[in-house]
Order: C-alpha cells, then structure tokens, then sequence
C-alpha cells in the first residue's frame, strides 16, 4: 500500500485537528492533478466566527462562555456539521473538524459543504435549564450566519436532539415563523427525521460489513472490539451483534468489558440513555480503554473521541481491520504505521457519514414538509452508503493508496471540480 507520510514524520504528536486535516489534504492532493491554488483555498476556513456567551448560572453568578463557528467551503451547497460542547473546544479543532465535514459531505455526493461548531464547556457541569440558556444565547450570537439555505447544524460530542429543537426554536422566535431546516438531529415531533439518531451508528456497522466481506471474511466468524458507547459505538456494536457479528468488547469513558462469547449489547444502555453504564453491565473480563484497542479481534471500531490510536500503540493494535467510527481517531504518525503495516484503516468521513447522510434526508423533509417512513430512511441510507463505499474502493483499488487516501480522492475530485467550474470572483 503506498504512502507519502513517514513513519517518523510527526514525533511531537497527537497533532493537532486542522494540521492534520491539512496533511491529509496535501497526501490526497498529490495524487490528483488539482490546481494548487484550490488546494491552498481547501487548507483554510472560508470563515470562522467566534463569540462569547454569558449566561446566568443557577448560583446567580454570570459565567462567559467562548463558541465558534467555523465555515469552511461552500463550493457545493450551504456549510454543514455538527456542534460539540466539550471542555477541549478551540477555534483549531473546529476548522480542522469542518475541514473533515466538507469531506465527508462530497465523498458521500451530498450537497453541503463542511462547518463544525462549538462551546468550550463540559455540558455536565451545567443543568438542563442553563444548557438551555447556552443554546439559545449561542444561537442568537450565529444567528446571522446560519439558516436552511446558509449553515445547518447537527448533534456532535456533547450535545443532542433536545439541543437542537431550543436552537432552532430560538432561530424560528426571532426569524418569526418556524424553520426547521435551519438544524437537522431534532426529535422527530420537531421536524426531525426518523433514523437521524442511529444513522452514524448504522454506517459504521454497514461499512464494517463490506470491509468485512471485501477481506473475505464471513460475519458470523467475525469478532469485533468497540470503543464508546455513545451514539456511533453503541449503535453501531448493536447492528453488527443483530446481524450476527460476535461483538467481544464494548466501553466508556470508565473503561471496558470483555466476553469471549460475545457481550448482550442490547442489554447495555447507551450514553443517552444512562451515562457510564457499561462497567455497570457484568462480563467475565474488564479492560482499559487502551487494551481495548490491541485486542486480538479481527475488526476494532474506536468509536469515542479523536486520537487515540498513535505512534505509541499503532504497532500493538492486532486487529485486521480498523473501522472509524469516532472522527478522527487515528493520528497522522499513526496512520503512516498503519499504512506500513498494510493494515486497512476504513476512514471517519465513510464510515461516520451515515450521521451527515440522514442529516441531509431530514433537510429535506423539512423543505418538503413531509416525513419518511424508517423504513424509508434505512433504504435510502443503505443505497448511498453502498454507493459512497463502491466509489472509494474502485479509488483503492485503481491507486494503490489507503483507504483514507482513496476517500479523499473521490471528494477533492468532487470539491475541485467544482471550484474550478465556479472559479474565483472578483
Ligand atoms: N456531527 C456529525 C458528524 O460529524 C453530523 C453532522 C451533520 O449531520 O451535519 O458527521
């Protein structure tokens, strides 16, 4: 498999978002024949905007609160991606992350561009009225640069359905009428869309699948090792247990649980539903978060938050297959040991895209005015995912380049095309 990193690149890492983000771009980039002046356009943000958000604790003090925005390209349709609520929030991991959107949005065809956005603030040091206060002051201090046609929100780390409805009841009161489209991942009673919740689960697992197939594997044989059990770990290990994969570790942020035969996912309840309840679940076995990831298991799913597989572990990981269910958890040192390896790296912006994807169906439901069946939304999100896999493996395939390569590949070509059709004005 050829690779233009080197092993020893990056001692100094994990790096961070962006500049990876920038490397992974440029490593793309030198596969194709884009004009440099695109690239050098795609290695920045469009726009970042940042703002402070006071609001009145229950105490009766005032505590100021820093959010971002960040708009990265819009070459293809209105900006779009996640809001996090994260103590580690900075202006160079929201770049960095709506670099990764504009990505995923292209490797999947959708017509969005990349955006991510975020509070510095640890959501469990708040209660559910002030988280609401946050939410809806932020999004009066956006107000002007998002909307259905501009930027659309959607649920990242840290935040959730019930986080979009205030955003985007606190966007339709002062906008004086409802509009829905302005955020996708709202409740369903909101105009959310069915399957929004579980959609970056449901890729993941459905990604995983072909992985699995494509390597020969059968998925009744297969043992899988996931880590988080958030949305994205905790659907997606549920799938692939449903659909006959032997899932053997699941965990949090406490730690893991390990069975040989097989955990009951179903059995464990997610993040959302009761935080930190996996160690709570009895198994034979209990395991770190980091022995978790070198467990002897043919497919290992890091699921939780970015960076965890580094130069330091990248040697140790003994599974066959590394699908990325988190966005970007494996560091740029990491992936280059990866590459040497030959070990298949399936990446985040496939695999996760599923959240984006229903994200898109939901926007337009709400255009529409008019609900898909579930039934409706699996469908339409397995054909895009399938299409999205089959159109990154013919790169794979074609290039001699890793899988994360091959998916760059397929949205810069997309991205510059584009950019090169509009071209630049004035
Ligand atoms: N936060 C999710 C992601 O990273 C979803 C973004 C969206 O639906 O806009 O892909």
């Amino acid at each position: 498999m050829a690779s233009t990193t080197t092993r020893d690149q990056d001692p100094s890492e994990p790096e961070s978002a962006i500049k990876t983000a920038r490397r992974q771009l440029q490593q793309a980039a030198d596969h194709l024949d884009i004009d440099q002046n695109v690239i050098e356009r795609l290695k920045h943000p469009k726009k970042v905007h940042e703002v402070t958000v006071p609001i009145e604790r229950e105490t009766g003090e005032v505590e100021l609160y820093t959010g971002y925005r960040a708009q990265h390209d819009s070459v293809r349709g209105p900006f779009k991606g996640g809001l996090r609520y994260h103590p580690d929030v900075t202006r160079e991991e929201c770049v960095g992350l709506s670099m990764w959107m504009t990505w995923k949005c292209a490797v999947m065809d959708i017509p969005f561009g990349g955006a991510k956005g975020g509070i510095a603030v640890d959501p469990k040091d708040l209660s559910e009225s002030e988280k609401e206060q946050l939410t809806r002051r932020f999004t009066n201090e956006i107000r002007s640069v998002i909307g259905p046609t501009k930027d659309i929100p959607a649920p990242d780390m840290g935040t959730d359905p019930q986080t979009m409805a205030w955003l985007m009841d606190a966007y339709s009161m002062q906008e004086g009428e409802t509009i829905p489209g302005v955020v996708t991942g709202k409740p369903p009673i909101v105009g959310g869309s069915e399957g929004r919740d579980s959609a970056p689960g449901r890729s993941v697992a459905i990604i995983a699948r072909e992985a699995i197939e494509y390597y020969d594997k059968d998925l009744t044989a297969t043992s899988v090792a996931v880590q988080g059990f958030g949305s994205v770990g905790s659907n997606a290990a549920k799938l692939l247990d449903d659909w006959g994969a032997n899932v053997v570790a699941v965990s949090d942020v406490n730690g893991g649980i390990y069975d040989a035969n097989g955990v009951d996912t179903h059995a464990i309840p997610s993040h959302d539903e009761e935080p930190e309840a996996v160690l709570t679940h009895g198994a034979p076995e209990t395991l770190t978060n980091d022995e978790l990831l070198e467990l002897d298991v043919d497919v290992v799913i890091p699921a939780a938050i970015g960076n965890v597989l580094t130069a330091e572990n990248a040697d140790d990981v003994a599974a066959d297959i590394v699908i990325e269910g988190a966005n970007g958890p494996t560091t740029s040192a990491a992936s280059a040991i990866f590459a040497e390896r030959n070990l298949p790296v399936i990446p985040d912006i496939l695999a996760n895209a599923g959240g984006v994807t229903v994200s898109y169906f939901e926007w337009l439901q709400d255009i529409n005015r008019r609900a898909w069946s579930l039934d409706r939304v699996h469908d339409e999100l397995e054909t895009e995912m399938l299409a999205a896999w089959q159109g990154v493996r013919e790169e794979f395939e074609a290039r001699d380049v890793t899988w994360r390569d091959a998916a760059y590949i397929v949205a810069l070509s997309r991205i510059a095309a584009a950019h090169e059709m509009r071209g630049l004005w004035p």
